[in-house]
């Protein structure tokens, strides 16, 4: 049966593909359509690229782009303690309680959510309290490769972004303007 009353969507972009950020970066141009509030936490430090940065500046007062991640975890440079991610990380969930329970914002965005979650930074229940504390109405939108099974299976939309080709694969670097 069709439902004709709105109601606030869990949407999942995961997968090894390109597209997640920008699927979401989509949904935020949509919304701001509506002159709606958008609200983007971005979980993993370097994420979201300057051009991205440049353009969500644009649509401010509708959207507003808090950064929590501590940079990369674990690769060459990340002179960081673990307990350090975590904590950023938490600070993020804790950031985005707060934003939807001030119900200012019917768009939340939860940049490489799964990221962190995957890494361990945050642990299912964090994720699982926030969902269950989201009211009906507001939508809420992960991204991240390897999004983890049970939120496959809460959320209403999820799209798994496969990788057919990508011009890296060939040598070509990534392109401003397509890429940051
Ligand atoms: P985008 O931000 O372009 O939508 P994404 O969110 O799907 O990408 P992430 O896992 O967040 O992908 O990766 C971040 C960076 O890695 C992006 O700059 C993106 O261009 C690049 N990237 C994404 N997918 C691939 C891939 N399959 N091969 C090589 N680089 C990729
Ligand atoms: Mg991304």
């Amino acid at each position: 049966m069709v439902n004709q009353e709105s109601k606030g969507l869990l949407v999942v972009y995961t997968g090894n593909g390109k597209g997640k950020t920008t699927a979401a970066l989509g949904m935020v141009v949509r919304a701001v359509g509506y002159d709606w509030r958008v609200c983007i936490i971005q979980f993993v430090k370097g994420s979201w690229k300057y051009g991205e940065l440049k353009g969500i500046k644009r649509l401010a007062p509708n959207v507003e782009l808090h950064t929590v991640g501590e940079g990369f975890v674990g690769i060459v440079d990340d002179k960081k303690e673990f307990n350090q991610h975590q904590a950023a990380a938490k600070e993020g969930i804790e950031m985005a309680r707060k934003i939807i329970s001030g119900g200012e914002f019917p768009l939340v965005i939860l940049d490489e959510l799964s990221v962190a979650l995957k890494l361990g930074l945050i642990c299912d229940e964090d994720v699982v309290s926030l969902l269950d504390a989201c009211p009906k109405s507001n939508h809420l939108v992960v991204t991240g490769r390897d999004a983890p099974s049970w939120l496959i299976e809460r959320a209403d939309l999820v799209t798994e972004m496969t990788e057919v080709k990508h011009p890296f694969q060939a040598g070509i670097l990534a392109q401003k303007g397509i890429d940051w």
